[in-house]
């Protein structure tokens, strides 16, 4: 029997990079699944191909109405919610905090932040309802160092730890664990094709800069982060709450803030 046997899964983001892994990994280990994000025609492609009790839907989960409906759709068209994957996110170069445009900082605390929020409010009441829940927030190392050029993220990611743990402690009493993950760079399209970033990079050369980004020497994959999801979406986390989960390869371990540096362009 999978992990997810009988159980309705959102996961937002869910048509790329960890989103995508998630969505796969999830559906097969038996939930029924609404992969929900902002580009609706990939997550519709994805559905398709995973198939079975998988829908999409297009949201931005920056905006209450979007992930209301939502959470109407997961109930309308499989009774119930028994898992919120809040994991919709962007971020990029955003140069240092007095080069920074307003409308950077803004969209960044609006998807990454508000959306969470916007994802755990919508998600309590049919989790109340169904006798408990789990959510799982995407917040990001950024939430634990001090990484140059990402403050508008960090702030964003910050604030959705501290957001998942009031959280915990709010609905501990109603069954409902709320708990976040913290991840280190991923080989995802945020990272080789982001159009927040001033580049695109090769995939495999970004394999290869990801592998020295941290003390494990491979690149982190999407799959890496989406087990960990699996596991505090899960039953097998049933006494775990108000955690964040850092899965860095010892990235947050070895104590080194600088990320740009390391990874971006290079002469050759
Ligand atoms: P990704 O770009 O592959 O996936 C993010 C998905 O979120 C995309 O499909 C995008 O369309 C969707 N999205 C963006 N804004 C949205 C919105 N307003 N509403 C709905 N969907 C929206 O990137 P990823 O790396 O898989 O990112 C997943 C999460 O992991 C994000 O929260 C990100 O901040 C976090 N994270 C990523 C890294 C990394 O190095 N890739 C590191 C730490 C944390």
């Amino acid at each position: 029997m999978g992990r997810l046997e009988g159980k309705t899964v959102i996961i937002t983001g869910g048509a790329s990079g960890v989103g995508e892994a998630a969505s796969r990994l999830f559906a097969a280990e038996g939930a029924k699944l609404v992969i929900a994000d902002l580009q609706g025609e990939l997550a519709s492609t994805l559905a398709k191909e995973i198939g079975g009790d998988c829908i999409a839907r297009e949201v931005d989960v920056s905006l209450n109405d979007d992930v209301e409906n939502l959470v109407n759709t997961a109930l309308e068209s499989f009774g119930r919610l028994d898992v919120m994957f809040n994991n919709a996110g962007v971020g990029g170069a955003e140069g240092l905090i007095h080069e920074t445009p307003e409308e950077v900082f803004d969209r960044y605390i609006a998807t990454n932040l508000k959306g969470v929020w916007l994802g755990i409010k919508h998600a309590i009441g049919p989790m109340l309802e169904a006798g408990g829940g789990s959510i799982v927030n995407t917040a990001s190392v950024s939430a634990h160092l001090g990484i140059p050029q990402q403050g508008a993220y960090g702030a964003s990611k910050g604030g959705v730890v501290q957001l998942t743990r009031v959280a915990a402690v709010e609905y501990a009493e109603s069954n409902i664990r709320v708990n976040a993950i913290c991840p280190g760079a991923i080989l995802t399209p945020l990272v080789y094709n982001n159009p927040d970033l001033d580049y695109k990079l090769d995939v495999e050369d970004a394999k290869k800069q990801l592998a020295s980004a941290q003390p494990i020497p491979r690149a982190c994959m999407p799959i890496d982060v989406a087990k960990t999801a699996l596991y505090l979406a899960s039953d097998d986390s049933a006494f775990v709450t108000g955690t964040t989960t850092i899965v860095d390869g010892g990235w947050t371990a070895s104590g080194v803030a600088r990320l740009a540096d390391r990874i971006g362009p290079r002469e050759n």
